[in-house]
């Protein structure tokens, strides 16, 4: 699939549409979900145009996954979650239900979240 410069994440990238911040870095913005799913529920995306995990892991360079992946572990830090526990999930793709096409981590936790229902 192409990217879509268009999309709201690359919008808020560019600070088109505000979000509510929780941590930036070189690779990544970290903002709060608009419809959390748990106590805490945040967003962790790339700064580059990439549309999905499938797409980062291919076509990202080394230094882009190295910045995302320790964002990611920052950001559970900083939202508090890393002591009690936190779960990850990126969707990739209409069998994953994937709604916005530009790659985002989720970051949930703050209760326990039970097992991953398929
Ligand atoms: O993984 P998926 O693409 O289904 O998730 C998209 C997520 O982006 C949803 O959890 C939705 O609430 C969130 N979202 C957001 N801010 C927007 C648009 C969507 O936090 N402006």
């Amino acid at each position: 699939m192409a990217y879509d410069p268009n999309n709201i994440f690359a919008r808020i990238l560019r600070g088109e549409i505000p979000c509510n911040r929780v941590h930036e870095t070189e690779h990544a913005l970290a903002f709060h979900d608009i419809h959390p799913q748990a106590p805490v529920h945040v967003l962790v995306i790339p700064k580059g145009a990439y549309v999905s995990w499938d797409d980062f892991s291919a076509h990202a360079s080394d230094a882009e996954i190295a910045g995302f992946v320790r964002a990611v572990g920052e950001v559970a830090r900083l939202v508090g979650v890393d002591a009690d526990g936190y779960r990850l999930l990126a969707n990739h793709g209409a069998n994953s239900h994937q709604d916005v096409p530009h790659l985002h981590v989720h970051v949930t936790g703050g209760r326990p979240l039970g097992p991953l229902l398929l």
